[in-house]
């Protein structure tokens, strides 16, 4: 095949690399040189190219140009690497690059999300207001760091210490849910890909210490690992609403939208409402727990699917029918 899949040694390139391949794609992964020899490990990339640190990324722009490469977004490369340094690559990428503004704000985020229609947690615009559990949240803290949850202003002002930038979020009660899509561009049409909950440390562990040694202990969320879930089918209907629901707002937002693998971030309340309290515009993580399939992708393919895998397969169906430049944003 003319062209290759390369990406980022981090995050899901095992998966995203692993599924290029079984669909006949000539592989590359760009790894810290530290990290290098994971990729090699697993044998999973036909190239790896070393660079000494995330910051001189932008230098492999020319080597993978010549090589044909096809770049697959993940968390990792939009963390680590300038947005406006993947934004002036001209490397060929998968996905709509401007959905990533939409994304990496949390206020856009709140617009995307409420033209969509779904249940938001509410926003307190002003400590005062505080009438319920609420969770305080920093502007691109990651893993939660820093997090706290409060019930009233009295208990905000004593935590919140000088921080100046934050939101105060109704914490909603509830179980999170990760929900992992995709939208094909060359099928119009929205897939679920599976389900996944999140081991955090050390919100996960607390539980784990008796209830009066808990108290003064401060709570993080740094995600650590996924666990597979699997949902009440009789959710399903709701789950493919909401997801439709952010696809069609998308494009009104930011044409064409989002498409290609995504994820709704929720929390399920006891009377089976889904809170979605964030989106994950690209593959995430806990896609891994399916790196051969998910049970849901493997009825709708009739073989194992990953996210990585279905990554592949519409861009070589869009090679085929021609139709590279509508999934190349
Ligand atoms: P990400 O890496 O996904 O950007 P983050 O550091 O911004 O993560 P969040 O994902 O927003 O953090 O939240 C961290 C944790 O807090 C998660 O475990 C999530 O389940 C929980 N959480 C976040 N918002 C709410 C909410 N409104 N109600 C209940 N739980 C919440």
């Amino acid at each position: 095949m003319k062209y290759a899949i390369a990406t980022l040694g981090s995050h899901s390139a095992l998966q995203i690399l692993k599924g290029a391949k079984d669909e006949g794609f000539r592989t590359i992964a760009i790894c810290k040189s530290d990290h290098a020899f994971v990729y090699r490990h697993f044998g999973v990339a036909d190239e790896i190219i070393e660079i000494p640190s995330y910051s001189d990324f932008h230098k492999v722009e020319d080597d993978l140009i010549k090589r044909n490469a096809i770049l697959i977004p993940h968390a990792s490369l939009i963390t680590y690497i300038d947005l406006r340094v993947i934004e002036n690559m001209k490397v060929l990428y998968y996905g709509n690059k401007r959905i990533l503004h939409w994304e990496s704000d949390r206020d856009k985020q709140r617009i995307w999300l409420e033209k969509a229609g779904l249940n938001l947690p509410k926003v307190f615009k002003d400590p005062s207001e505080i009438d319920r559990l609420v969770i305080v949240k920093f502007q691109g803290a990651r893993g939660g760091q820093g997090y706290f949850l409060a019930r009233n202003e009295r208990e905000f002002r004593r935590k919140i210490g000088s921080a100046k930038e934050y939101i105060i979020q109704e914490y909603i009660v509830g179980i999170p849910v990760y929900i992992h899509y995709f939208y094909s561009v060359i099928r119009s049409e929205l897939e679920l890909m599976g389900f996944d909950r999140r081991y955090e440390s050390n919100v996960d562990g607390i539980g784990r210490i008796p209830a009066n040694m808990q108290r003064d202990l401060k709570v993080t969320y740094t995600i650590v690992g996924n666990f597979p879930l699997m949902l009440r089918e009789s959710l399903l209907p709701e789950v493919f609403r909401i997801g439709q629901k952010v696809v069609e707002a998308s494009k009104e937002i930011c044409s064409p939208g989002i498409y290609g693998p995504f994820c709704l971030e929720t929390v399920v309340t006891p009377d089976l409402k889904f809170y979605v309290f964030e989106i994950s515009a690209r593959i995430v993580a806990g896609t891994n727990v399916f790196m051969e399939t998910s049970p849901y992708a493997l009825i709708k393919h009739g073989k194992p699917m990953s996210t990585g895998r279905r990554i592949a397969v519409e861009i070589r169906e869009a090679i085929e029918q021609d139709r590279l430049k509508e999934i190349l944003g």
